[in-house]
């Protein structure tokens, strides 16, 4: 047995599936997870020393690549003065000033723990807004666990949805419309027949749960109008491409082609804690004032804001704010895309990627697909093979066909060059 297969063994004993989230268990691709010893900018180690060149950075947060040294200093510096207190700091509200400078559609922002708890939170801030409750949400987008969130969609047309998970009741998610991402048509149907009931249309504008598929503008210009025409709010989920895509998230690339462009609320996680506990969920004043202290709709936390999450953030806001650093970063993981395609194009393979900011995807597949069930149906088999010819290469790509991946400060010319180069001898191989 490998230290990785022991260490596996030993989890499993423990902790349901060995793993403290699911996909970590490599039950999309199949074999042995690496267990994760340490890692050092865009390098990750495993148990057994095997050094990868790392994709997924935490799943998005890790946008400088490892231990960036001015983000330690300042993780160092707020441990040293306490780890939380359950009262106000100054730090929340330099974060807070932080977003709302990057992200002009929010006035107000309130910082939670995970993804999850943001945008269970923006939900509930947007029933309790407008006073109702039904909401739509798109098949492939993720917004985190909550019960009214994991919801697929029925069979047929615009039906409301089914649970995706056990426990979930069926009475939760029936306020939850399941839409096909990018169908126009469905969303002005289900908009023509029940728009005065729809509290918010939740988004994923360039969704990187079902690898890496865009909004297309016509249709995120149609999202816009019929919210505003019916008085349902645009929640756009920037948990995975806020400060990530571009340094004002998503919105500010649609509000490039679309003029005037802006969401009604925001949620953010992964990048602004910079690898810690933290997100946030924001609107504009009005909205916002409902929650409570000021208002009628209940959120709270006892680590939200926390001091140590608040630094690594903020030290993490303040490096990718620097001039040029998103150009170099998009420049970088396009120049991987179009090594990776070149290398499937040699190799005969069909591969299309795209990627925006320091985000990608990948598929095996002639052309880029515009919803979940056309890229669930992209070639799994050879995924699989692909990820673990990677993986034996030196090279960590996410563990499913469906997860997006990411480049960070930290990847050199020479580390995308060595994974174009892997993936020339796994595409062969
Ligand atoms: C990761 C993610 C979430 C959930 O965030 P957690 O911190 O894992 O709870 C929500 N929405 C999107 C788009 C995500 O990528």
């Amino acid at each position: 047995m490998t230290t990785n297969e022991q260490l596996f063994a030993r989890a499993q004993r423990v902790i349901p599936g060995g793993v403290n989230s699911p996909v970590r268990a490599f039950r999309a691709v199949g074999g042995t997870p690496r267990f994760i010893a340490r890692a050092q900018g865009a390098y990750m180690w495993d148990a057994e020393g095997q050094r990868y060149i790392d994709y997924i950075g935490s799943w998005g947060p890790m946008i400088l690549g490892h231990g960036h040294p001015a983000v330690l200093d300042a993780v160092h510096k707020a441990a040293m003065d306490g780890f939380s207190f359950g009262a106000p700091t100054e730090r929340e509200i330099e974060l807070a000033e932080a977003i709302i400078a990057l992200v002009p559609s929010v006035d107000q922002v309130r910082l939670v723990s995970s993804g999850t708890e943001a945008g269970m939170s923006a939900l509930r801030l947007a029933r309790g807004a407008t006073g109702r409750t039904k909401i739509i949400k798109f098949e492939g987008c993720y917004h985190g666990h909550a019960d009214a969130l994991l919801v697929k969609a029925g069979s047929g047309l615009a039906t409301f949805g089914f649970p995706t998970s056990a426990g979930v009741p069926e009475d939760v998610v029936k306020h939850t419309l399941v839409l096909e991402y990018n169908n126009l048509q469905q969303i002005e149907e289900t908009f023509a027949l029940q728009g005065d009931e729809i509290a918010c249309v939740m988004i994923e504008p360039i969704a990187g749960n079902m690898n890496f598929v865009r909004a297309s503008v016509p249709f995120m210009t149609k999202l816009r109008e019929l919210c505003t025409k019916h008085g349902a709010m645009l929640v756009f989920d920037e948990v995975m491409s806020g400060f990530r895509v571009a340094l004002g998230g998503a919105q500010s690339v649609y509000a490039q082609l679309i003029p005037g462009f802006k969401p009604d609320m925001s949620v953010f996680g992964k990048v602004i804690g910079g690898g810690m506990p933290l997100a946030a969920f924001g609107g504009t004043k009005d909205v916002m004032s409902q929650l409570a202290p000021l208002g009628p709709v209940y959120q709270a936390g006892t680590l939200s804001g926390n001091p140590v999450a608040t630094a690594c953030g903020l030290a993490t806001l303040k490096e990718i704010s620097k001039p040029g650093f998103f150009d170099a970063l998009s420049a970088k993981t396009q120049g991987l895309v179009k090594g990776l395609e070149s290398a499937a194009r040699d190799a005969g393979v069909p591969l299309v990627g795209d990627s925006q900011g320091g985000m990608f995807g990948f598929f095996f597949a002639d052309s880029l697909p515009q919803n979940y069930g056309v890229v669930m149906a992209t070639d799994k088999e050879r995924f699989n093979r692909f990820f673990h010819g990677m993986l034996d290469r030196g090279v960590y790509l996410a563990p499913a066909l469906y997860e997006a991946g990411f480049v960070s400060a930290a990847h050199s010319a020479d580390d995308i060059a060595a994974t174009v180069q892997a993936a020339a001898a796994a595409l062969k191989a």
